[in-house]
């Protein structure tokens, strides 16, 4: 029966596709169910990540970081510009490119996975059904004997400050300015906001963000949000710490945004208005009803350790269910289910998950910080290496920031490593393989690294941790 499969997937974001490319791998029977729609109105796979998140952030965040490299530091390097002119509509099209291309990629990789990729929405209906309404309204049931649940996420608004698609806008609409706002007000200092906010301030941009709580990036390492926040500042983010937004009015093109901090309450006049306050789960038209799956109390798809939601053969993976909302945990729960599907053991190790934030420096992480493992009682030892002392970033003319590395005094295991610094974001691709290994400090520190590299800042990171390091004294 054609109408039947060994797999469904319901969206095709960094969690359904690679766990329906996984599936057809396996030789199984697969079709993956993606309801996206671009601004035009037309249809692409990959979800948030590859349309509205990662990859168009990312290509704007280099072509700005460019520009900013142009002013600030080509003098130093002996290169003189008479002017630099930012051609935003060029860097816009060349934004689009990429993310057609890739797109465009996923269906050539599903056809590779003998995947059948059906445009439109997916509704989960008992007995391991799927309904499939067609971008032309035609709607068909399909049976599966496994079902992926992969339906991601979708930003959360904020009632005081109501998106108007125009001057208050959300993370997609903060990539698709058409010209760099004068002002710009940015709520929530969180990933998106200080990715985005740096994006449109290197761009000429002044912009204020205001942020509820009264720390900076939590979640960090407090050593490294330190740092960041010193950096950040330096290059004209407005950051404004402990800032509860009361409301935002839009008069005469412009947003006035009245808000509350210490100083009492205060107001804001801006051209254009970010919300980036967080995610949530989307699960909107997801499920009818006996399907037999649960929602928690935050709307996330309840799953065990193994993506399984206590439905038989119903899975559920990335940004809707608990864990980071990162698109490379989202990745390997898809391929653990798909694995699991066809009979292998596999899993997820959920300590070693790297988060990158790709302001400038760079801020990566994985394991413990510093202040979490403090908490657990368990003597520690830290090692920091500046990049100031590295060759390499002195050459690139990039030494802002360090590399710290967190272990056990008693067994000497890694617990911890977290970077700030150029190419932070790639540097901490060997610190996870090290703690996915249950690396020490000594395996560090018998590791060769090329010299003169970025990577010898992890070298002598794990060198300093025992007081032995080469390339700075050693207190
Ligand atoms: P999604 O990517 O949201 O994909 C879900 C897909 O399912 C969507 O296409 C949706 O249309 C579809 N869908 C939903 N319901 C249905 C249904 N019922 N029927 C059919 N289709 C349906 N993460 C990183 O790791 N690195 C980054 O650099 C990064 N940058 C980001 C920048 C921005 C601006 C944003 C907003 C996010 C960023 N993220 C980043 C987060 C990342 O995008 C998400 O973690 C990731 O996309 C989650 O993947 P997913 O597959 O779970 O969901
Ligand atoms: P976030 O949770 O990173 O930050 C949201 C911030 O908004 C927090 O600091 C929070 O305290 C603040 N906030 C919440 N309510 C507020 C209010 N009413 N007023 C002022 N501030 C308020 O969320 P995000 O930046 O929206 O990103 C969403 C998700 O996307 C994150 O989970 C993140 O992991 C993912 N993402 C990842 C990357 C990356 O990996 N580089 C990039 C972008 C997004």
């Amino acid at each position: 029966m054609s109408d039947s499969y060994d797999v469904i997937v319901i969206g095709a974001g960094p969690a359904g596709y690679p766990a329906a490319i996984r599936a057809g791998q396996h030789g199984l029977k697969v079709a993956c169910l993606d309801e996206w729609k671009n601004l035009d109105g037309s249809h692409s796979f990959g979800g948030t990540c590859l349309n509205a998140g990662c990859i168009p952030s990312k290509a704007l965040l280099e072509s700005s970081e460019l520009v900013h490299r142009a002013h600030a530091e080509f003098a130093t390097h002996g290169i003189r510009l008479t002017t630099v002119e930012v051609d935003l509509a060029q860097m816009q099209k060349r934004k689009a490119g990429i993310v057609k291309t890739s797109s465009q990629g996923i269906q050539v990789l599903f056809k590779g996975a003998k995947v059948t990729g059906l445009p439109g929405h997916g509704r989960l209906l008992p007995g391991r059904q799927v309904e499939h309404s067609a971008p032309d309204g035609t709607k068909t049931v399909l049976q599966a004997k496994h079902v992926v649940l992969a339906s991601g996420s979708t930003p959360m608004a904020l009632s005081s400050a109501p998106f108007d698609g125009e001057r208050i806008v959300d993370s997609w609409g903060a990539l698709e300015f058409a010209a760099v706002p004068k002002r710009l007000g940015v709520i929530g200092a969180g990933v998106i906001g200080l990715e985005l906010g740096s994006v449109w301030r290197r761009l000429g941009a002044e912009v204020v963000m205001l942020e509820a709580l009264e720390s900076f990036l939590p979640m960090t390492d407090q050593q490294l949000a330190k740092e960041a926040l010193r950096h950040l500042k330096k290059q004209g983010l407005d950051i404004r710490l402990g800032a509860k937004v009361t409301g935002a009015v839009v008069k005469g093109g412009v947003v006035e945004v009245s808000f509350a901090d210490a100083k009492g309450a205060q107001s804001l006049s801006v051209d254009k208005l970010v919300v980036a306050i967080g995610r949530r789960p989307q699960t909107a038209g997801l499920l009818a009803d006996g399907t037999g799956v649960a929602l928690d109390e935050r709307g996330f798809i309840r799953v065990d350790n193994d993506c399984r939601t206590g439905a038989e053969n119903i899975w559920a993976v990335g940004d809707c269910v608990r864990g980071p909302m990162l698109a490379h945990k989202g990745k390997e729960e898809g391929l653990m289910v798909a694995d699991r599907i066809a009979g292998q053991h596999a899993e997820v190790n959920y300590k070693t998950i790297p988060a990158v934030i790709y302001t400038a420096p760079e801020i990566a992480w994985v394991g413990q910080t510093e202040e979490q493992v403090k908490a657990t009682g368990r003597p520690y030892k830290t090692g920091v290496f500046p990049f100031l002392a590295s060759g390499r970033a002195r050459a690139m003319e990039s030494t802002q920031g360090f590399a710290k590395v967190i272990a056990a005094t008693d067994d000497d295991e890694i617990l911890g490593v977290h970077i700030i610094g150029p190419l932070a974001g790639e540097l901490i691709a060997e610190a996870v393989l090290a703690m996915e290994y249950s690396a020490s400090t000594e395996d560090l520190q018998r590791t060769i690294h090329a010299h003169p590299t970025l990577s010898e800042a992890l070298h002598e990171a794990a060198l300093a941790a025992d007081r032995i390091a080469i390339d700075i004294p050693n207190r």
